[in-house]
C-alpha cells in the first residue's frame, strides 16, 4: 500500500479477518449464542464499523462498558441488543429505557434504580444480572444473588435476559481459580433455573464447555490477539487468532549517522558503526507507546523480503527513529511504509516489548491515523 502525499500513517482495519474471528469463537460453542464486546470503541478499531461488521454476519448481541458508549452504538445499530456492563448510572436511568438500552446490574442499588424505572413507565424493563465469583471487582456478591433469588420482588418490573459472570484468569488455563469460578457460577445458575447464563471472555471459550453456557463475551480475540498468556504454551498455538490491525507508518526522511553520534531526545542511542537511520511520522501522542522506546521493532519490505528493524533511541510525541542499516537504501525512502503493528509485527509481541498487553496497545490506538476499513460484504 502506498501513501497519498497527506498521509502520515494508515491504520488497516480488516473486517473480514475481524467477522471470521468471531464465527471461529461462536463455532467452538455451537449451542451457545456468540456476542461481541464492543467497549473503549471497538478496543481501538471503531465501534460503529465492527458493530455493522458483525451485525451484518449475524451477531445480535453487544456489550459496552459505559451509557454513553451504548447511547452511541445504539446510533449505528437500531436493532440490536447492547448491554452496558457499567450499568445505568444515578439518574441516567431513563435515558437508557428510552434508547432501548440493556443495562448489566451490579448492586442492590442498580436493581432498586431500574425496577423503580420499570414501575414508573408501567412496562417492563430489560436487564442481565452481574455476579461476582472470584474477581472481586463487579458484580453482586453471592450473598446478595441469593438475596435476589429468594425475594423475586426485588425483580419487580424487570425482564432478566441472563446472569453472568467474569472470569479473572482465563488467560492462564491451568490457574485453579478458573475451576472455582465454574463450580461458583454452576451453583448459581441453580439458584436462577430459568436464566441463561453467560460467562466466557475470549479466552474462557478456549477453557473448554464448562465455560460456555449460554452467551459467549468475547472481546479481544476478535481483534485479533491471542487471548491465551504465554504461560499457556504450546497450547497458545491453537489459540492464534487472524489478525485485524495493520498499522503503516510512512518514512519521512533517512540520514546516515556517523560512529560515535547519537539518535533523539536525551542522546541515549548512541551509534557505534555507520548507520542509515530512517524516521516515521508516528509517536506517542499517536498512542505507540513510549516504552518502546529501543525495545519494538518495525518491518520494512525491502527486496530481500520483509526486514525486521528495531527502533532506535526514545520514541517522541510525533515521531520515531528506526536503525535501517540492513536495508538497501533504495528500498528505504521518503514515502516508504513500515510496519508498527501487524504486518509481520505481532500485536502480542510488540506489547510484551513494551511492557504490556494487547489490550492496551489497541486501547491507545491514535485519531491521527488514516484508518482504512477492508470488507468484503460492504
Ligand atoms: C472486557 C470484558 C469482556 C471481554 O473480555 P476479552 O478478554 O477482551 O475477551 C467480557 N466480559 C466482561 C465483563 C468484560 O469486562
Amino acid at each position: 500500500m502506498t501513501f497519498s502525499s497527506g498521509d502520515q500513517a494508515i491504520l488497516h482495519i480488516d473486517l473480514d479477518a475481524l467477522v471470521a474471528n468471531w464465527r471461529r469463537l461462536g463455532g467452538m460453542a455451537p449451542q451457545a449464542e456468540c456476542a461481541a464486546v464492543v467497549k473503549a470503541d471497538a478496543y481501538g478499531t471503531g465501534a460503529a464499523e465492527v458493530g455493522k461488521a458483525l451485525q451484518k454476519a449475524g451477531c445480535r448481541r453487544f456489550f459496552v462498558a459505559h451509557s454513553e458508549e451504548a447511547l452511541a452504538l445504539r446510533q449505528a445499530l437500531p436493532d440490536v441488543t447492547i448491554h452496558i456492563l457499567h450499568g445505568p448510572t444515578a439518574g441516567g436511568e431513563a435515558e437508557l429505557a428510552a434508547a432501548n438500552l440493556t443495562p448489566v446490574l451490579s448492586t442492590p442499588g442498580q436493581i432498586a434504580a431500574w425496577s423503580a424505572l420499570a414501575k414508573q413507565l408501567g412496562r417492563r424493563l430489560p436487564a442481565a444480572l452481574h455476579v461476582d465469583t472470584g474477581m472481586n471487582r463487579l458484580g453482586l456478591s453471592e450473598t446478595e444473588a441469593y438475596a435476589v433469588a429468594t425475594d423475586p420482588t426485588r425483580l419487580d418490573g424487570i425482564e432478566l435476559a441472563f446472569v453472568m459472570s467474569h472470569l479473572a484468569c482465563s488467560d492462564e488455563p491451568d490457574h485453579p481459580l478458573n475451576r472455582q469460578q465454574a463450580d461458583a457460577f454452576a451453583a448459581l445458575r441453580q439458584r436462577f433455573p430459568n436464566l441463561k447464563g453467560s460467562l466466557a471472555n475470549s479466552a474462557g471459550i478456549f477453557l473448554g464447555a464448562d465455560f460456555h453456557h449460554d452467551i459467549l463475551r468475547p472481546g479481544i480475540a476478535l481483534y485479533g490477539a491471542n487471548p491465551l498468556d504465554p504461560s499457556a504454551g504450546p497450547r497458545r498455538a491453537a489459540s492464534r487468532m487472524a489478525e485485524v490491525v495493520h498499522l503503516q507508518g510512512k518514512i519521512l526522511q533517512v540520514r546516515s549517522v556517523d560512529r560515535g553520534m547519537t539518535v533523539g531526545y536525551g542522546a541515549g542511542y548512541i551509534v557505534e558503526k555507520p548507520t542509515q537511520i530512517a524516521t516515521v511520522a508516528v509517536g506517542y501522542a499517536d498512542g505507540f507507546s513510549r516504552a518502546l522506546s529501543g525495545r519494538g521493532s518495525a518491518i520494512i519490505k525491502g527486496r530481500q523480503g520483509h526486514v525486521r528493524v528495531p527502533i532506535a533511541g526514545r520514541v517522541s510525541m510525533d515521531l520515531i527513529t528506526l536503525d535501517v542499516s540492513a536495508l538497501d537504501a533504495s528500498d528505504c525512502r521518503p514515502g516508504t511504509p513500515v510496519s508498527l503493528l501487524g504486518g509481520g509485527i505481532d500485536l502480542d509481541d510488540q506489547a510484551a516489548a513494551a511492557g504490556t498487553i494487547g489490550y492496551e496497545l489497541l486501547t491507545q490506538l491514535g485519531r491521527r491515523y488514516r484508518r482504512v476499513y477492508k470488507s468484503s460484504a460492504a
